[in-house]
């Protein structure tokens, strides 16, 4: 909860705050979230109008996750920016039913629903440990990023078992002995 006693109500007054808030439980997306109690940093600027409180502000939170294509922890950082209008508590809106607004409880203003909205529904559902992770293997689950350019898989191709008479070399028994793994 923000206290905008400070700010006052007088039309055009502003004031400029830089907060650190704990990340609320399930501060997140499948995939990648803002772990439960990270610091959330915010630079916000509060400006009194007529109705209410407006709110412009900056949040910065650290993101944890797993990469959506090869499932490595991923750790980044994540900025949105937001503003929104909280109407004074004993202020009637002017004729539109408009539920969805946001009041002042007091002079206290919930910044979490606005936090939600700037911050969770912004992150990536499938966040990447790059942009062109190659993922994991679809035959084996190997990640692409360790086993190389060359990894491949040839099943059931009788042409490998004459390549293997042929060279019988490490490579080739590598194979044999994944074929063997996959049957078992
Ligand atoms: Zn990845
Ligand atoms: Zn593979």
């Amino acid at each position: 909860m923000l206290d905008t006693r400070a700010l006052g109500r007088q039309p055009g007054s502003s004031r400029e705050e830089v907060l650190n808030v704990p990340a609320p439980k399930d501060f997140g997306v499948e995939m990648v979230g803002v772990p439960e109690g990270a610091a959330i940093e915010l630079d916000l600027r509060l400006e009194a109008v007529l109705e209410g409180v407006l709110i412009t502000g900056t949040a910065r939170v650290p993101l944890e996750g797993e990469c959506a294509r090869c499932l490595d922890p991923l750790a980044s950082t994540f900025e949105a920016d937001f503003q929104e209008l909280f109407v004074y508590p004993d202020t009637r809106s002017g004729g539109n039913a408009d539920d969805d607004e946001l009041r002042l409880e007091g002079d206290l203003v919930d910044l979490e629903p606005v936090l939600r909205d700037a911050v969770v529904l912004a992150l990536p559902l499938s966040p990447l440990c790059r942009d062109d992770c190659p993922g994991l293997c679809a035959e084996c689950g190997v990640r692409l990023a360790d086993a190389g350019p060359d990894h491949g898989h040839a099943v059931a191709d009788p042409r490998w078992a004459a390549l293997r008479d042929l060279t019988g070399d490490e490579g080739s028994r590598a194979i044999d002995r994944r074929e063997r793994k996959q049957e078992g």
